[in-house]
């Protein structure tokens, strides 16, 4: 950094009383870092003058690019921030404390003018310090960063732990396993089926431990919070936080500690939803826990273990792995996903495998309720042998998803530059491999490969809720189109989606047909007897990109992945509207730019007059 600039930042931050500083004893020795130079070694020290009193702080720079923010470090907090406060966390093991400002990214620091982004981090560091300063705040920052803010600050040594529990209006009875990850940290796998749960993330690991755990629900409060006691560190502290943050949950949590099974069973973890997440404690329970019985048992072990002398807890922040969670977390609540659909996709080239992939990520092969409540709900029937086992059984098998893939070609080494599957599956089936790819991607999804052509399926139409139509192939389209129409396939709440490439790939297209009175895939041509179909919506001015070339295919082969990537993703947002119960428009494009395509179409086709595929 030159002098002049270091002259200009040192001026700039004299308005808030800011002065360069000397490293402060506190820090110790340059780290390797820093002694190379990699990162800067820049402190100023003054008055952050904050509403109540001015608070000393240490403005230090470690990286005038600013991709490693500033911190701003407080010695010592005045008087009326005592107690826990959010925002402010320690700074190694240094005994300073760090002020988090901007916990929001409101501003950008700009690298070209560092005075005036560090005169920002100044102000904002006020303003953090004002508002952490009131105790609402506490509540309502908390809430926000909870996750993160439960966690014990040194946290790098602690389990990661992943949850799969049902959604139930009582506290779940769940199992855990401990494992050592492949990179030698711990694992935590907690659900009524754990070992499913580590087969899910494809662990293959050393058990460590296995303890059982209570799950408590998320329908009896919005979001827990801390309080200024900060989080709790023992078993009492744990009770009066719980008690203050959730009556509801510490009822069901109390309720729990009064049972003797729950000694008897050893329940070490405790997990509690908080808006989408789950945090919880993990507890070792002395060895006298599992004598205890008679009510009076249970009050002499809370009595010593709770009140004199309370146990200390781990608290642990769970990672959501339900099926709920992964296809659900970045879909709007009210759009229904793909699960407990019968999805056939026709078609499992370069536009197939995406769309595959997406379709998997909307929950396609995925059951709507817990397959295990489908299993024993179906044995529970059959035992009871009632009358209305069958229906209910029907009911529950249409729970049941299935991504149903079918294509008939081998993968081919031409296909791998813009196929989602690689050179380890050239030679074999596409509908084969694809659905492996899926398994791996996602262990426990029903996938049905169908490495023959769509005319074994023509009979068992009625089976699938959606049709998608990636083959790209025109007479396909009108063949796929006719077939479900004659059939009376083509009618609510079914749905039929083509989705091809124009071209070279600019263009991409997409058609919905979701009932008879829809346009149909030859709807998108006039004709005129004796002369090549025209089309009515043509991608591109230049008759020769609308055209196939003399050797027919060769015109449609020098496109790159983008293309497909971007089929799939118009099928993506058709389906999205599908389910979200309005399929317009029905015939949609997306174009990349370039000279001779024609401005994106996206519209409800109407009818072609006479045309071969709908009327009459
Ligand atoms: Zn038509």
């Amino acid at each position: 950094m030159s002098t002049v600039v270091m002259e200009q930042l040192e001026r700039d931050l004299t308005s808030p009383g800011f002065v360069r500083t000397q490293r402060p004893a506190f820090l110790g020795a340059l780290s390797s870092d820093e002694v190379q130079g990699v990162r800067q070694d820049l402190w100023f020290f003054g008055n952050i003058k904050a509403a109540r009193s001015a608070v000393p702080a240490y403005l230090y720079v470690s990286d005038l690019s600013f991709v490693i923010p500033p911190a701003v470090l407080i010695p010592e907090r005045p008087a009326w921030l005592a107690g826990w406060r959010p925002h402010l966390r320690e700074w190694g093991s240094t005994g300073v404390e760090e002020l988090c400002f901007s916990d929001h990214e409101k501003f950008q620091l700009l690298a070209h003018a560092p005075g005036p982004a560090l005169l920002r981090v100044i102000e904002d560091a006020r303003q953090t310090l004002d508002r952490i300063a009131e105790p609402a705040s506490v509540v309502e920052d908390s809430k926000r960063e909870l996750h993160r803010l439960w966690q014990p600050a040194h946290a790098a040594a602690e389990a990661e732990v992943y949850l799969d529990a049902p959604f139930s209006e009582h506290p779940v009875h769940c199992k855990s396993l401990l494992y050592t990850s492949p990179a030698g940290g711990p694992q935590l796998f907690v659900g009524q089926d754990p070992s499913a749960l580590a087969r899910k993330l494809g662990v293959q690991s050393q058990l460590i431990a296995s303890h059982d755990a209570m799950v408590y629900p998320s329908q009896i409060h919005e979001n827990l919070y801390l309080t200024s006691m900060g989080p709790p560190g023992n078993l009492l502290a744990f009770a009066n936080w719980l008690k203050q943050v959730s009556p509801a949950a510490y009822a069901l949590w109390h309720a729990q500690m009064q049972s003797s099974a729950h000694y008897q069973s050893g329940v070490a973890y405790h997990f509690f939803a908080s808006g989408r997440q789950f945090l919880g404690y993990f507890v070792a329970l002395p060895k006298t826990a599992r004598r205890v019985h008679s009510a009076k048992e249970i009050r002499a072990f809370l009595g010593t273990n709770v009140y004199q002398d309370p146990l200390p807890i781990k608290r642990l922040s769970a990672q959501r792995m339900d099926e709920d969670y992964l296809v659900r977390r970045n879909l709007e609540a009210e759009v229904p996903d793909l699960r407990g659909l019968q999805v056939l996709l026709v078609g499992a080239g370069a536009i197939g495998g995406f769309i595959a992939q997406n379709l998997l990520q909307l929950g396609a092969g995925g059951s709507r309720a817990p397959k295990r409540v489908v299993v024993e709900t179906a044995k529970i029937l059959k035992q009871a042998g009632k009358k209305s086992a069958t229906r209910s059984l029907a009911l529950l098998a249409e729970n049941k998803g299935m991504l149903h893939i079918c294509d008939r070609d081998l993968l081919s080494g031409g296909n791998v530059g813009r196929h989602v599957l690689g050179t380890q599956d050239v030679g074999k089936p596409k509908a084969d491999a694809l659905c492996a790819h899926l398994k791996r991607l996602r262990p426990g999804v029903s996938v049905r490969p169908i490495a023959t052509g769509f005319h074994t399926l023509e009979g068992e139409l009625e089976r699938y809720d959606v049709i998608i139509d990636a083959t790209g192939y025109e007479t396909f389209g009108r063949h796929v189109s006719k077939t479900v129409r004659a059939a009376g396939w083509l009618r609510p709440p079914h749905f039929l989606l083509h989705v091809w490439l124009e071209g070279r790939g600019g263009v991409v297209r997409g058609l919905a047909q979701d009932d008879a009175s829809c346009a149909c895939y030859d709807c998108m041509w006039s004709y005129t007897a004796g002369t090549e179909p025209r089309p009515r919506h043509p991608a591109y001015s230049d008759a020769k990109w609308n055209a196939h070339g003399d050797d027919g295919y060769a015109t449609m082969t020098p496109f790159s992945v983008s293309a497909p990537m971007a089929a799939a993703a118009l099928a993506t947002d058709a389906l999205m509207s599908w389910r979200a119960g309005n399929a317009a428009p029905r015939f949609r494009s997306r174009s990349s730019e370039g000279k001779g395509i024609h401005p994106s179409v996206a519209k409800d086709l109407s009818r072609a007059k006479s045309c071969p595929g709908c009327s009459g």
